[in-house]
């Protein structure tokens, strides 16, 4: 099953939405809505969905983690070296 598939993948190994996608012949945006729909339904599981968010590795600038998918630029610095963000499941 896809979310067992989805789970046992993040477990303790932090991935993007691309990593996510490519081995499980997905499109990232189709990662991005189940990995939201997987933070609701892990609400009352043994994991949780941990999201790294994304920032900027010129000023640090730390997006909000609505942000799933990598943000065009930073707003601080208008820089576009943005590091994407990351999820990871984690045990409780
Ligand atoms: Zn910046």
């Amino acid at each position: 099953m896809y979310r067992k598939a989805l789970i046992d993948l993040l477990l303790d190994h932090p991935m993007t939405l691309y990593e996510i996608a490519k081995p499980l012949g997905l499109r990232p945006k189709d990662v991005e809505d189940d990995l939201r729909h997987l933070q609701k339904t892990l609400r009352h599981e043994a994991y949780r969905l941990v999201i790294q968010p994304a920032h900027c590795q010129r000023c640090g600038f730390v997006f909000g983690t609505e942000h799933l998918h990598k943000p065009g630029k930073c707003p601080a610095c208008k820089g576009t070296w943005i590091e994407e963000p990351r999820f990871e499941i984690v045990g409780r």
